[in-house]
């Protein structure tokens, strides 16, 4: 029987960010495009634990947002044949909200927790015991009345996400038997999930105006669905429908979309590197103040993407700015930061 989580919504049932996100899930490895190692991965473990007949190992998914996390976590169980109950760190607030959640799975199911690394530290602890040996251990009472008494639990997964890596204590990194980083998609993956979104969607979408789209979708399928969703409205009041080169450009234009795919952090980080520190170097601490953002998600969601795209190097004195950054800019380059344009 179908389970609702794999009901396709219609364009007209998609309402909602969220709703939208749903419609567009792949279902399958197979439909899922681009990071084909961590799929081999995924296909071998999830292949060799159904012949053993148990539980997959707890399996943590990082990487920065909207790159495939919570999709992998449904492929797993669709492909498991299991149930997946979904919860995220920040809901999951006392020890007896967990327990609920796991006296309730089944045999097998898997358990995805969202934002783990937001998990508080008693509820982390509660968790160990439940995921190293499928036990709960109870404490009632305090003090020489202290009790406690286990509660045994079917065997499950675990699929931990988050985005930031580097926040999860290492006992918690210690239990996950598989550790799988999503790095940002190349533009021509980006392409082959677009043309997978119109198809669903029903919007005409030519060659080039899905190369167009893709260009601006930062590596992120989620910025590159939600940039179709809003170029689609475009072609249907500017045009016939059909989104081609010309109106994904106009459309990208009028919605201010950077020409490079960049939010407004990433060019808030950049040009606060230029402006107040001429370029750099910068410490990471001192740029996170300039630009009103936590050091570790600097450093764990916008960093990597501007490294990669060589707007940014990061070097032993901080972070600087590269000539590809000025130019994007329309400003010149100063003569100390021009070695890097030779680099290129
Ligand atoms: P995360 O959990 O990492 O923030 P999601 O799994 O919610 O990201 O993905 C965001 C959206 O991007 C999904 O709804 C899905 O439609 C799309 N998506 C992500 N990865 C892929 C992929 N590899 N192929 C096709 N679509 C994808």
């Amino acid at each position: 029987m179908m389970k609702d989580r794999d009901r396709i919504l219609t364009p007209v049932e998609v309402q909602t960010e969220a709703d939208f996100d749903r419609s567009l899930r792949p279902k399958s490895l197979a439909e899922f495009t681009g990071q084909q190692k961590i799929k081999d991965i995924l296909e071998i473990a999830i292949e060799a634990t159904k012949r053993r007949g148990e539980p997959l190992d707890h399996i943590l998914f990082y990487g920065p947002p909207g790159l495939g996390k919570t999709t992998l976590a449904h492929i797993v169980a669709n492909q498991l044949d299991v149930e997946l109950k979904v919860s995220s760190g920040p809901v999951l607030e006392r020890p007896s909200d967990l327990t609920g959640i796991l006296t309730n799975l089944q045999r097998h199911d898997n358990l995805f927790i969202d934002e783990i690394h937001r998990l508080n530290h008693v509820v982390e602890e509660y968790l160990y015991p439940a995921i190293e040996d499928f036990r709960l251990e109870i404490i009632i009472d305090s003090g020489p009345n202290a009790r406690s008494f286990r509660i045994d639990l079917e065997p499950f997964t675990l699929i931990g996400a988050t985005t930031r890596a580097g926040l999860l204590t290492s006992p918690l990194r210690a239990r996950f038997g598989i550790t799988l980083r999503l790095d940002y998609y190349n533009i021509a993956s980006i392409e082959k999930i677009l043309a997978r979104s119109a198809k669903l969607l029903s919007v005409p979408l030519d060659d080039a105006g899905r190369f167009e789209i893709a260009k601006r979708s930062r590596g992120t399928p989620r910025v590159a669905n939600r940039l179709l969703r809003r170029v689609r409205d475009y072609a249907q009041v500017k045009g016939d429908g059909l989104i081609n080169g010309d109106i994904a450009i106009s459309a990208l234009k009028m919605l201010d979309v950077d020409h490079a795919g960049l939010d407004e952090m990433d060019k808030r980080i950049l040009i606060a590197i230029i402006e107040n520190y001429q370029g750099g170097p910068v410490g990471l601490k001192t740029l996170a103040v300039a630009v009103g953002e936590d050091p570790g998600t600097i450093e764990e969601i916008y960093e990597p993407y501007l490294i990669q795209q060589g707007f940014l190097d990061r070097t032993p004195q901080g972070r600087k700015t590269t000539y590809k950054a000025y130019k994007h800019f329309n400003l010149d380059c100063p003569v100390n930061q021009s070695s890097i344009l030779f680099d290129e």
